[in-house]
Formats: structure tokens, sequence, C-alpha cells
């Protein structure tokens, strides 16, 4: 399928590992130009390189957005290096917690982490889009918008509260051509996962295959998923043959959840 985003320009965050670094390789692959946010310069300087290597054109800058002034030194430096027509809204999770326990300034920093950046990021993209007639907007999310997950309350209701958001706005703007959705990726391995397993293991005395074992054994596909098959879905909603689906969380979970919507 020709997804018709070669030559367009990409604004990936969270790009430096895991599932938006696989984005940012996919959307280059399909002949995107990206530009690539996250907070580590070194990593990013590398997977900008090896891009270029690989014939893409590529940009970066280091930036932590959960600091306000960030989103707009990334707007900034993301329209010189082109006109923003694809934005993948990505950034890492919060830490987890009970929802009893947690007190008003961890749900705050996480309001700051996942819900402020991209809001801002949003408001700062959309005119160019709209003015273009075409714009493609895809948070990375979570399964916890449809099932809750233990000990993740923050994840949990903030990532619904995105998920309200987004779906007001992709009906605001489904009009000028640009859509709105989010992936809502299942457990899938990225370095986050695999150190959030080691320490589990390590707090339970278990060995890291039993870590990995337990979590196999729920997931109907039999094994976690791999960043680039995140990436696939998210890249299908940027490309032009997507223009007609807006407004929706589509899952990539290997079959773990069991509603039906
Ligand atoms: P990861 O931790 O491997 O990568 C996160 C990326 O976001 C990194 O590039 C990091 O530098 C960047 N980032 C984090 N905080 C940032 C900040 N303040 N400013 C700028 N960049 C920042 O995570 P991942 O496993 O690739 O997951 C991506 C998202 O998907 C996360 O929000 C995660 O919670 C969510 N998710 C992941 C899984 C999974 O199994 N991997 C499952 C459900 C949801």
């Amino acid at each position: 399928m020709e997804l018709g985003i070669r030559g367009k320009t990409a604004l990936v965050t969270g790009a430096s590992r895991g599932i938006g670094r696989a984005v940012a390789e996919a959307l280059a692959a399909e002949g995107a130009r990206v530009f690539l946010v996250a907070r580590s310069e070194d990593r990013l300087r590398a997977l900008a390189t090896s891009l270029r290597e690989r014939g893409a054109e590529a940009d970066h800058l280091a930036a932590d957005l959960t600091e306000p002034a960030a989103a707009e030194r990334v707007l900034q430096a993301a329209r010189a290096f082109g006109p923003v027509e694809l934005f993948l809204g990505n950034t890492g999770g919060p830490p987890p917690g009970r929802a009893e326990e947690l007190g008003p300034e961890a749900w705050s920093a996480a309001f700051g982490q996942l819900f402020l950046p991209m809001v801002r990021l949003v408001r700062g993209l959309l005119p160019g889009m709209k003015a273009g007639g075409f714009g493609r907007i895809v948070f990375i999310t979570s399964l916890a918008v449809k099932e809750p997950v233990e000990d993740l309350a923050l994840s949990n209701a903030i990532r619904a509260g995105l998920t309200g958001y987004l779906k007001t706005l992709s009906r605001e703007v489904a009009a000028h051509g640009v859509t709105v959705n989010a992936v809502a990726p299942g457990y899938t391995k990225t370095e986050r996962v695999e150190s959030l397993f080691a320490r589990q293991a390590e707090r339970e005395g278990l060995p890291l295959e039993a870590i990995y074992r337990r979590v196999e054994e729920r997931i109907p596909a039999g094994r976690l998923g791999r960043p680039e098959e995140v990436a696939a879905l998210a890249v299908f909603l940027m490309g032009t043959p997507a223009a007609y689906v807006t407004g929706q969380t589509w899952v990539a979970d290997g079959g773990h959840l069991r509603f039906l919507l």
C-alpha cells in the first residue's frame, strides 16, 4: 500500500528509544522527513545520523517536554526543518502508584508529562495543518485506556483524559483534513519494560524469565509485542489512505484485552 507520506515532515517525540524510535525509523523508511525529540542528545544524534546514512532526511532537538518552555523551542526548530504534517505525540510513562496513595504533586507531575506537552505541541502545529488541509496526529497511549492496570493509577487516569481530548479535537478539525488518533500498546519489549521486569524480578527474588513467562501467559499471542509492530499501526494512521479514520484508539496487544470494542 502506498502511504503517501514520502517527503512529508514528521515531528516524533519520545524518539530516542522504544516505540517512538520505531515510529521514527518506520516513517523514515517510508520516505518521510523526520524531526526527532527526546531528552537524550547523544541518542538522538546517533539516530539522526543513522537515518541520514540510510538516505533519510532527519534532524533532532534534545528537550524535556515537562518544561513548559520546551514545546515552543521544539515547535520553532521543527518548523525550521519543514512544515510539520505528521505528529507522533509520545513521552515516557509516569511512575507506578495506587490511586489511594498518590498525592496532588504526583498527579500534577504526571499531567505535565503526559497531557500538557501534547496540548502545547498540537496547538502549535494545528494552524499549519489546517492551512495545508492535511494533518495526522497520533498519540501513543496505553491499553490502560481500555482496561485500567493495577498500580498504574496515573497512567490509567491521565491517558483516559488524553483520550477524551483527542476525541473532542478530532471532531473539531476533521473538516480540515486533520485526523487525530491514538495507538495503545499492550506489553511491548522496550528498554522501559525490560528494566521494569528486571526490577520486579529482583523484588520478588525470581529469575527474569519467570516474570516474562508470567506476562506472556496472559497474552494470547504468547509473547510481548515488538516496537515495530506498534509503529506499523501508527504509521498506517499517518498515511493518506487513513483519511477517514479519526477520533479512535487502536490497540496493538497480541489479543490481551478481552473487550469487544
Ligand atoms: P521508553 O521509556 O522506552 O521511551 C520513552 C521515550 O520518551 C524516550 O525516548 C524518552 O527519552 C522520551 N521521554 C520520556 N520523558 C520525556 C520528556 N519529559 N521529554 C521528552 N521526551 C521524553 O518507553 P516505551 O516503552 O517506548 O513507551 C512509550 C510510551 O508508551 C510510554 O508512554 C509508555 O508508558 C507507553 N506504553 C508502553 C508500553 C510498553 O509495554 N512498552 C505499554 C503501554 C504503554
